[in-house]
């Protein structure tokens, strides 16, 4: 059999280079240019449970998994034309147990002093955990993902149905208001009339809420966040003028972001009337609206000057379903549930500082078009 080291050559570093050979954690092989075994070292056969002499006797084909039997080919081609010098490629070989283990092999050429390759060295590393946790990651990711998929269909039907009953029940109750009008008086009906307008309200929020779905990044388009800032602030003008309110759109003209127009008309209206619902009534209330480039994303920041929240107290429940922090009769905590929502399911996020007495500011990252 051909040594790999030349002891007569290299006399002294010959044992050396022998034992690291033989005693790295790492399989390593020499293969001649048809693949056939010319030298293992102890660590192969540690990892597939053969002799080095069953090795030598055995065909490398007869222990590759079948279906990974031409995984060197192509790249195998390219070192050969000397248009690659190594290559890596995944394989799984049979042990002599029976069972399997996953190889990342790593492929360089020996070659004679006249530049021609002679042999392959093979190196073997086991990756078999981190495939199996890759695979189960692959299928817990699919096992959640139908998951969703049923959960927001079920959503649809329930709110769909929901919606049907809440507005059967409100029809029949205004037929028995008109039918019998002294009903008005009893005040077991009137209890009847507001459990159901509190059910119909709930329905809709819950219909918003089932609305959100995540949004697939083919399905984003590119938008400029000016114009749709410019949209949103003439929505809410009236609003503005009557509360003495001043916008600032200060976004710059030319970014686009990647969002669906739905859910950009709603996230950025939300932000500026919950800044003018939330203005301190004793100076005149200011909302800013600015950009700044962040590498892949774009941050929008809506500054006011009102209220401010206590984020030391309520700083976890910010974003939650129904939670608000301030006394107005008109808060549902709907808003920055759905807004939070509709951010993630485009690709961004967002964070909020702010101080009581002194303002809030909301930052908004959108992924760049
Ligand atoms: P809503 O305004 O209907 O309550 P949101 O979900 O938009 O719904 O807001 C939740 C709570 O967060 C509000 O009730 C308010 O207490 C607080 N909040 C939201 N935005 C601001 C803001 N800009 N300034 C101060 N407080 C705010």
């Amino acid at each position: 059999m051909k040594s790999l080291f030349r002891k007569e050559i290299f006399p002294d570093s010959y044992d050396s280079l022998e034992k690291i050979f033989n005693n790295t954690y790492n399989g390593i092989a020499i293969l001649s240019l048809d693949g056939d075994w010319i030298r293992v070292n102890n660590s192969i056969c540690q990892m597939l449970g053969y002799s080095k002499n069953e090795l030598y006797n055995m065909d490398i084909e007869t222990i590759i998994f079948r279906d990974d039997l031409g995984a060197h080919a192509t790249k195998y081609n390219r070192l050969m034309q000397g248009k690659i010098d190594r290559y890596r490629v995944m394989q799984r070989y049979f042990c002599k147990d029976g069972s399997i283990v996953w190889f990342l092999i790593s492929v360089s050429l020996i070659t004679a002093l006249n530049g021609k390759p002679t042999q392959m060295i093979w190196q073997f590393s086991d990756i078999t955990s981190r495939k199996l946790n890759q695979d189960k990651l692959k299928l817990m990711l699919r096992v959640v993902r139908d998951q969703n998929e049923r959960l927001s269909s079920f959503a649809d039907i329930i709110t769909h149905n929901l919606r049907s009953h809440s507005g059967n029940l409100s029809t029949i109750k205004d037929f028995l208001e008109e039918e019998f009008g002294w009903l008005k008086d009893n005040e077991n009906f009137n209890l009847l009339s507001v459990a159901i307008e509190n059910l119909e309200e709930t329905v809709e929020h819950l219909t918003e809420v089932a609305k959100i779905k995540p949004i697939e990044n083919n399905q984003l388009t590119s938008l400029n966040l000016y114009d749709y800032v410019e949209k949103a602030i003439y929505n809410v003008m009236g609003v503005a003028k009557n509360t003495n309110t001043s916008i600032i759109n200060e976004v710059d003209e030319d970014v686009n972001i990647k969002g669906v127009p739905a859910y950009l008309d709603s996230i950025i209206l939300n932000f500026l009337t919950n800044g003018i619902k939330y203005r301190a009534e004793d100076r005149p209330s200011k909302i800013e609206l600015t950009t700044e480039q962040d590498g892949d994303f774009l941050k929008l920041k809506i500054a006011d000057n009102g209220l401010g929240i206590d984020l030391k107290k309520y700083g976890d429940k910010l974003f939650q379903l129904y939670k608000t922090f301030h006394t107005n009769s008109d808060s549902i905590g709907l808003g920055l549930f759905i807004t939070k929502n509709q951010i993630e399911s485009i690709g961004g996020r967002v964070a909020v500082s702010s101080e009581v007495g002194v303002g809030s500011k909301f930052t908004i990252y959108f992924k760049r078009a």
